[in-house]
């Protein structure tokens, strides 16, 4: 299979002049609601993760809030697992709705990862509750600089952001495309 082809397929990975919501420009943009909309793809791409931590011994897969929540549950459901998320309450990333994670195996998985943030906002919550970390993973990371914890990605492409001041794209006068902003 070739991932970055059917990355471009289904119009995921675009290719162009985009505005990002942070207000940077990007010559690269990941539209993940095209993968989560068509659950064969997503369930693909769940399986590369499924198969990574087979033998981890995974109880329960959590992701957060929004796209996290569909990559948790079909992850489980591949390994057979119990499948929650964690959720903006208060302020802050939680885990809820009584889910009985004390002294089990998680993993954490999310659909994009830029920063990381919810990610770690996850394992924070994840271990809070006193679970196991087994591991953590995404479908695909477009992060720049190292994280701060171990993750395994079914797809990794290094996306450079520009400053709309010092953009090469704006020099070359390529129309700009505000999708990044939807
Ligand atoms: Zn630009």
């Amino acid at each position: 299979m070739d991932l970055e082809q059917m990355l471009k397929d289904l119009k995921v990975l675009q290719e162009g002049h985009f505005l990002l919501n942070s207000g940077l420009h990007s010559k690269y943009y990941f539209q993940k609601f095209r993968i989560l909309e068509n659950p064969e793809a997503t369930s693909t791409l769940c399986a590369m993760i499924a198969d990574h931590f087979k033998d981890a011994h995974i109880e329960w897969v959590i992701g957060p809030t929004s796209g996290g929540i569909v990559i948790a549950f079909e992850v489980a459901r591949q390994m057979g697992a119990r499948t929650g998320i964690a959720e903006e309450y208060d302020g802050k990333r939680m885990i809820r709705r009584g889910y009985d994670i004390n002294d089990k195996t998680v993993l954490i998985v999310d659909d994009v990862m830029t920063t990381g943030k919810s990610l770690v906002e996850t394992l924070d919550a994840v271990k809070g509750k006193g679970a196991r970390v087994a591991g953590a993973a995404v479908l695909i990371d477009r992060s720049t600089g190292k994280m701060p914890f171990e993750y395994y990605a079914t797809y990794a492409r290094t996306v450079e952001n520009f400053d709309p001041a010092n953009c090469p794209l704006c020099k070359a006068k390529v129309p700009l495309s505000t999708l990044g902003g939807l």
